[in-house]
């Protein structure tokens, strides 16, 4: 079996903490690999070698950091399908998905290559007699981010690419689940041309993300994952002086009006719902038909549409969905499902117990479907994170309005309709950062922000975008004077204005 590797200073590093955590193939169900857990000491290690390596990093002009980014977007595109298969052997995510996965990491790297722009400050000459004044964008030093198992290339990316190409040496914590593809991006970074220490890999669990917290040379901490763990990371992380951004956990909806193009939304929906076996922070499990007959009509296209899903290995190019992470989620998705049968929703397709054939022991799940779920139920109103799609029945649309905004989540939410001042309204007053009309998965692109309401989002920055740049750098404003030669003026005690 092998044994993974941190990296550190541009170097393969093996764990010295004793500790491991095992890395599955969720098609096979079989331990793959195992990589090291860190504990204070290795993280700290890393973090100096992060520290040599910033102060000659931050100093070459940003022109030269961009190039770097240039040359790594070249290597993505290059090593795309063995990042690809890579990532999907560990989490199980059809190949396809995977390369979406990369190359949404990507279009933040291609944005991130626009640094001498993004930095430049604002300047005004004659802000007051002989007066000008000038403002500059500073790296902060050193940098962590601690990133979940879904999104194993594109989270890292979210986040490393601004932070580097702004001047930081960046810390990435990924998930223990698939760590090999984050492995695989410091290596092309390097080859790249970033100098060994700018970007380090530690593998860890609370142990890690406890020291990067704690660590004084840590001046930022970027997070994604589940929302307890990102509102527990927050409050420790800002009370240590960081700043801190933290994404939660979703439970997205999707409003269907009367009006709504059916087929277009329903095909629309499925990927939304069951891609990436519900996997994805943007996805759709919440379906809200309003109305009783656009409830019937949507109930029947779906049965008839998941009829013709295809659940396969993630190697399997005709599969829409591959195994779900693990043995632990996998039971954990079980038991939504059994407690909204528990809770009276009606389950119309049940994806308990689905074998696929030659792969038996792999973590599948198969498409789920509730009808007459109500906002009353656990099922509800928590995130399963599978392959479970709920229908929440509404009579009108300032109901359908309310379920997403009264949501103890809010990252992003759907309205299907052909109905331009329904959606206007729709998109205006609901309680959601990431809004899409007759958009089921609304991520914003590279050069916007990406970013929750509510427990989806800790922090009052978003994710790359200029977000992305404004939370890596630290703004410095200068207000100069030159001496004209003119008489010096009286002593004044009094606060300066610009008269
Ligand atoms: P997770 O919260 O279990 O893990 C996220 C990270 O936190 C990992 O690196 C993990 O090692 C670390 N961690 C785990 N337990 C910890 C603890 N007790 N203390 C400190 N750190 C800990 O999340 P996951 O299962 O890897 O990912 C799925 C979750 O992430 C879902 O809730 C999903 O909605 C969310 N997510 C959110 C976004 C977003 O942008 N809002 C994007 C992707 C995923």
């Amino acid at each position: 079996m092998r044994t993974l590797t941190h990296f550190i200073g541009g170097q393969a590093v093996a764990g010295t903490s004793g500790r491991f955590s095992d890395v599955f193939d969720p098609n096979t169900g079989k331990v793959q690999a195992r990589a090291p857990l860190a504990d204070a000491a290795e993280l700290d290690k890393a973090v100096q070698n992060a520290r040599e390596a910033q102060r000659g990093w931050a100093a070459l002009n940003p022109q030269r950091r961009a190039r770097v980014m240039f040359e790594f977007k070249r290597l993505l595109e290059l090593h795309m399908d063995e990042l690809a298969e890579l990532l999907s052997s560990e989490h199980g995510k059809v190949v396809a998905d995977s390369k979406g996965d990369i190359q949404r990491g990507l279009e933040v790297i291609e944005f991130a290559c626009g640094v001498p722009h993004l930095m430049k400050g604002e300047f005004t000459q004659g802000a007051g007699p002989g007066i000008d004044v000038w403002s500059t964008r500073e790296p902060l030093g050193v940098v962590a981010g601690i990133t979940p198992f879904n999104f194993p290339a594109m989270i890292p990316m979210w986040m490393f690419g601004p932070a580097i190409a702004t001047g930081n040496a960046f810390i990435l914590k990924p998930s223990e689940r698939d760590p090999s593809v984050p492995i695989r991006l410091a290596e092309l970074m390097i080859e790249a041309g970033l100098p060994p220490g700018v970007l380090n890999v530690v593998h860890g669990d609370k142990t890690a993300v406890d020291a990067i917290l704690d660590h004084p040379v840590v001046k930022a901490v970027s997070f994604v994952g589940s929302s307890d763990i990102a509102q527990y990371v927050y409050g420790r992380g800002a009370a240590n002086g960081k700043r801190v951004q933290c994404m939660g956990g979703a439970k997205n909806h999707g409003v269907i009006l009367p009006d709504a193009d059916l087929d277009q939304a329903v095909a629309d929906i499925m990927g939304a719902a069951y891609g990436s076996a519900g996997e994805r922070c943007m996805a759709l499990p919440v379906v809200v038909p309003v109305g009783e007959k656009t409830a019937v009509a949507l109930r029947e296209k779906f049965v008839a549409a998941i009829a013709g899903l295809r659940v396969g290995v993630s190697s399997d190019p005709d599969a829409h969905y591959g195994p779900v992470v693990s043995a632990a989620h996998k039971a954990r998705i079980e038991s939504y499902i059994q407690m909204g049968v528990d809770e009276g929703a009606e389950l119309v397709v049940d994806g308990r117990g689905f074998v696929l054939q030659g792969s038996e022991e792999g973590f599948f799940v198969g498409p789920t479907l509730f009808d007459r779920v109500t906002p009353g139920m656990r099922s509800y109103q928590e995130e399963i994170f599978g392959p479970v799609l709920q229908m929440v029945r509404a009579e009108s649309f300032a109901e359908a309005l309310s379920l997403p905004s009264k949501h103890q989540y809010g990252n992003g939410v759907a309205i299907f309709t052909r109905n331009g001042e329904a959606a206007r309204q729709f998109a205006a007053e609901v309680e959601v950062g990431m809004v899409g009309i007759n958009v089921p998965i609304p991520v914003p692109v590279a050069y916007h922000s990406f970013g929750g309401w509510k427990r989806s989002g800790f922090g009052d920055l978003n994710q790359y975008g200029q977000d992305g740049v404004r939370f890596y750098t630290r703004q410095k404003i200068i207000t100069q004077r030159w001496p004209t030669g003119e008489a010096v003026a009286d002593q004044s005690f009094v606060i300066p204005t610009m008269r």
